[in-house]
């Protein structure tokens, strides 16, 4: 049989790029059309209905169970006119990616005639069959009911898919006992309770804030790999990651992938996804190539914390649909090739006023540059108290490869502010003596008077840092390219709004002491200057030197997930987001227990997709051409003449049997050694037991693959390679 790998790249090689025509020169044409917002309700709700249930969404109040049968009486109006036939609620169980459980909006009645029904308790809540979504424990079999419960500040939208079309209903996932299942929900009271707490630190500055709203604009980055040789690549299929596959002669050494041209077929591609997002509200906006051939980044506008999550959830899906159409697959595992960069998500977040003010960014008025410090500063001390929650919200197993090699942010949990904003947070902090006089300019004599504007372009210069101020707003880049940006954002939320609520009341304590609030307020902030610039670090977080630093410091450096989930469930962690009403213990202890099954199942199925290919694909081929060497040698032998290339020969041969002996060891090892961590009882011991028995073996068996993969004549290997996957499309 012909080998499937050649196949692969012939068809690879003579695809055609799919036609795609936009709907309209203007997006503005098409924006939107696809989703149930502000314009679709008026259509299709009474004036009175309509501004409740504006009001309702504006301030999350409930919504009345008329107000829900009218809501639900337009919405599917709406979407019959559009075509649609089916609805379903839409929600984010705790596995990573979305749920839907489709149902017709059609019913029959007693007579036998079709009706069409969608009632406005339909809307508001259902029970889909959720057995099979995890729970940690919180739910048994037994009482395996879930509960959808609509979210109405995410509106509905209608998923296309070749010709069938849904109305899709954002939900948050509960069960029974009311605990939560899935991402949303506690996402939504992360923001809640950062809403409560900022407004109540903005009030020190500026009566007019009443709302403050955190704002998520997550750059997405991702491979696109040919679908035929992504199907003749095993592990990409099963782990989405490639497990073996030697260094090309060239990577991304020369770095001309980045913002070079983008081929026609990439192209086409990323005009018919963008269009698909355009038309269901997502704001897309750049599209550029990566520093890796064949990886690429889109990035949206950014919006409110909680639509920003939903479509990052969508654009996912969407592309993934779309490549389908173009012999694509997307890649957006954090690193699905060694040697090259990984995939990241980076969270872009700030916080915005319901005056139009983003907190984040410094300005020319004295007065509103306190109030930015003040949110400045309370975000640094955040994050050096909660750095090592931050490090858990964004462990995977994906992300483990990752964090710490190519172009990543290490495991070490610091802030980059750049040269100007050290300058100021310096001068805040030692220029303590201070005496201020009446008539005196306060904002002057604490040099706080002007902040010079921030050059976007200076301060976003180190791309080292998992955690970057860019100007107005701060990055986290340490997320993986294939997580949900609700767990980061959770953390940091919650973490905010704790500092936030802490700094109220230690300004509060202040102000009895000196008799000008602004000094109060500096005061404080000097305080939290002193004791958080600690994970303040301007250097190459690459760098050998930032690790030892970062340990005298006494920053946590944690390189795995089962240890770095830990955080989750430390009596510090699991108390700020109980009184912060994100999270019951027993919710956290649940998705806790979810992130390890998990690692242990990704790992699982590493070791077993590499040991298949070991056995199945890399010996066999090693073997075959072993003995077409043996067969030549002996055919030089016969002939009788002395040649030098015998020598060579029998290198060669000794040196597939030493790579072929050793993989078949170690695979046996690795297949042992899982048997015995698959009997540990306890999840947080079997998952160590994972890494350091089992993906322990991973690299030693890998070398040896990767070898052979250089020594066996190319037309004998059965697996596309690294350089045929990055460079045909
Ligand atoms: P870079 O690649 O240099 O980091 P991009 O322009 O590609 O920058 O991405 C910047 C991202 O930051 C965009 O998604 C943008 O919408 C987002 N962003 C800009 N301002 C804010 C803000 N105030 N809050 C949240 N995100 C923001
Ligand atoms: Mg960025």
């Amino acid at each position: 049989m012909a080998i499937l790998r050649f196949k692969a790249i012939e068809v690879a090689q003579s695809r055609p790029s799919v036609e795609v025509s936009l709907p309209s020169h203007k997006i503005s044409d098409y924006f939107g059309i696809n989703v149930f917002n502000k314009e679709a309700m008026r259509a299709h709700l009474s004036t009175e209905m309509y501004k409740r249930l504006t009001s309702a969404i504006e301030h999350g109040h409930k919504i009345e169970e008329d107000l829900a049968d009218a809501v639900a009486s337009a919405m599917k109006s709406w979407a019959i006119s559009k075509g649609v036939t089916h609805y379903t609620h839409w929600f984010q169980p705790l596995t990573g990616s979305t749920a839907e459980k489709h149902d017709a909006f059609f019913d029959i009645d007693r007579d036998g005639k079709v009706i069409e029904k969608f009632k406005g308790s339909a809307l508001v809540q259902q029970e889909p069959d959720a057995s099979s979504f995890p729970s940690g424990g919180i739910r048994s079999t037994f009482e395996a009911r879930g509960y959808t419960a609509w979210d109405p500040s995410s509106p509905a939208f209608i998923m296309e898919i070749e010709g069938s079309k849904t109305l899709c209903i954002p939900t948050i996932f509960v069960s029974y006992t009311g605990e939560s299942l899935d991402f949303k929900t506690p996402l939504l009271k992360s923001l809640h309770a950062l809403d409560k707490a900022a407004t109540a630190v903005c009030e020190l500055f500026d009566k007019d804030i009443k709302r403050v709203i955190a704002t998520l604009g997550p750059e997405q980055e991702y491979f696109l790999i040919d679908k035929a040789l992504y199907l003749a690549r095993p592990d990409l299929m099963m782990a989405g990651r490639t497990v073996i596959g030697a260094a090309p002669a060239k990577g991304q050494q020369l770095e001309d992938h980045y913002f070079g041209s983008i081929p026609p077929r990439v192209r086409a591609f990323m005009i018919d996804f963008e269009t698909e997002a355009i038309k269901l509200g997502i704001p897309i906006r750049t599209r550029h190539n990566e520093v890796a051939p064949s990886q690429f980044e889109c990035a949206p506008t950014f919006e409110e914390v909680n639509l920003a999550v939903d479509h990052n959830l969508l654009l996912m899906d969407l592309m993934e649909k779309v490549a389908e159409k173009h012999n694509f697959k997307v890649l957006f595992h954090e690193k699905p090739f060694a040697g090259i960069n990984g995939n990241g998500k980076h969270n872009n977040w700030s916080l915005i006023t319901d005056t139009g003010k983003n907190l984040l960014a410094p300005t020319a008025k004295p007065k509103e540059n306190l109030m930015f410090l003040a949110f400045f500063v309370n975000v640094i001390k955040a994050v050096y108290d909660y750095a090592d929650l931050l490090r858990a919200s964004i462990a995977s197993a994906g992300n483990d490869y990752r964090l710490g090699a190519n172009e990543a942010p290490p495991a070490i949990i610091s802030v980059f502010i750049g040269e100007q904003m050290m300058k100021v947070l310096d001068e805040l902090e030692h220029n303590a003596a201070i005496k201020i006089d009446k008539g005196d300019n306060l904002y002057m004599k604490l040099g706080i008077n002007k902040i010079p504007p921030i050059l976007l372009d200076n301060t976003d210069r180190n791309r080292t840092s998992p955690f970057a101020f860019t100007g107005n707003k701060f990055e986290f880049r340490a997320v993986g390219g294939s997580a949900n940006c609700s767990a980061p954002m959770i953390a940091l939320n919650t973490a905010v709004a704790h500092t936030l609520s802490q700094f109220r009341k230690d300004v509060e304590e202040e102000i009895k002491n000196t008799d000008k609030r602004e000094l109060a307020i500096i005061n404080v902030l000097r305080r939290y200057i002193s004791e958080a610039k600690k994970v303040i670090f301007e250097g190459d977080g690459y760098s050998e030197e930032w690790v030892a630093e970062a340990e005298r410091r006494g920053l946590p450096n944690i390189k795995s997930t089962p240890l770095a989930l830990d955080s989750y469930v430390s009596e510090k962690n699991l108390k700020l987001f109980e009184q912060n009403g994100v999270m019951t213990h027993r919710e956290v202890e649940a998705r806790y227990e979810i992130n390890l099954e998990n690692y242990i199942k990704k790992i699982q199925i590493e070791g077993r997709v590499l040991g298949d290919l070991a056995l199945s694909h890399v010996i066999p081929a090693a073997i075959k051409y072993q003995n077409i060497l043996v067969e030549n040698l002996e055919g030089i032998r016969d002939v009788g003449i002395q040649t030098e290339s015998e020598n060579t020969i029998i290198d060669t041969v000794k040196e597939i049997s030493h790579h072929v002996s050793v993989i078949q060891k170690k695979v046996e090892e690795m297949t042992e050694a899982r048997k015995v961590a698959n009997k540990i009882e306890n999840t947080r011991e079997r998952a160590i037991a994972y890494e350091k028995t089992v993906k322990a073996l991973f690299d030693e068996i890998r070398y040896s693959i990767d070898k052979l993969e250089l020594l066996v004549d190319d037309e004998m290997w059965t697996l596309p390679k690294y350089r045929e996957l990055l460079n045909i499309r």
